[in-house]
């Protein structure tokens, strides 16, 4: 059923060892870490590669592409979707992705509705949420508000609520600033205030939330910060191309 071609011995040895020294910098800093590969717009064949050297959690952006990969990529891949979710598109994600293993975009209760109604529906496994915290105000980024929890809390509070039954609400996301990612001033201030915000929430619900926090640039340091979950994606699979290039 696999409708793509297997990676060059050549492309499989650099995959696997861009992934080992990736993790083994996690480990120094803190073995609990999870990596997620970050596979968007990189061929299947990448993934399988990676799969057989035995890694299993990939992330993807974009819905489509997700939906494809899934269909041709082992059923245990354990597949996060990190792309901005556009309304109406959890629809498509939690109807005909079966292995999606957590959606770090939630963003707007009602999404987080779409995502559970419609899983809830199809009776898929359930799914994990982060939610994401728009840490850097800045206008272009998705993610709640990290100053006004209101929003926030209304989608926590449903999340722990029985009306809930595909997802389980386990972590905050952030992206943070470019220039927070590339300052050379040590600490991170919006892997701070994501920080800050878990906080909140712990003690307001009895919760232990993880972070997904850390990208190919920053990743250490966002351990550094209390990271549970790293974001890698050109570290291990090379740069991408611009997405709209012709
Ligand atoms: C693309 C992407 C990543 C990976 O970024 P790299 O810089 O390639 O490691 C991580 N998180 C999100 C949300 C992304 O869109």
């Amino acid at each position: 059923m696999s409708t793509f071609t297997e990676a060059t011995e050549a492309r499989k040895s650099e995959l696997s060892e861009n992934y080992r020294a990736i993790i083994d910098k996690i480990n120094q800093l803190n073995p609990k870490v999870n990596l997620v590969a970050v596979s968007k717009i990189k061929p299947s064949s990448d993934i399988k590669a990676l799969y057989d050297a035995g890694v299993r959690h990939f992330g993807e952006n974009y819905v489509q592409e997700l939906i494809a990969k899934s269909q041709e990529l082992p059923k245990d891949i354990k597949w996060h979707f990190i792309g901005g979710l556009q309304s109406g598109k959890a629809k498509d994600l939690a109807k005909h992705v079966e292995s999606l293993y957590a959606v770090e975009t939630i963003d707007s209760l009602k999404k987080c509705k779409q995502l559970d109604n419609t899983r809830e529906k199809v009776g898929g496994s359930e799914i994990k949420v982060f939610l994401q915290i728009n840490t850097s105000c800045e206008e272009q980024k998705s993610g709640y508000n990290s100053e006004v929890l209101d929003d926030l809390e209304e989608t926590v509070k449903y999340l722990l609520s029985d009306e809930c039954k595909k997802l389980k609400l386990i972590g905050l996301m952030t992206i943070g600033s470019f220039s927070e990612s590339t300052s050379e001033s040590g600490e991170n201030q919006d892997f701070k205030k994501l920080v800050e915000v878990k906080e909140i929430l712990d003690k307001k619900y009895q919760l232990d939330l993880e972070l997904s926090m850390g990208m190919s640039n920053d990743f250490e340091q966002a351990i550094k910060q209390g990271s549970t979950s790293v974001r890698v994606g050109s570290s291990i699979f090379g740069a991408r191309p611009p997405r709209n290039a012709a």
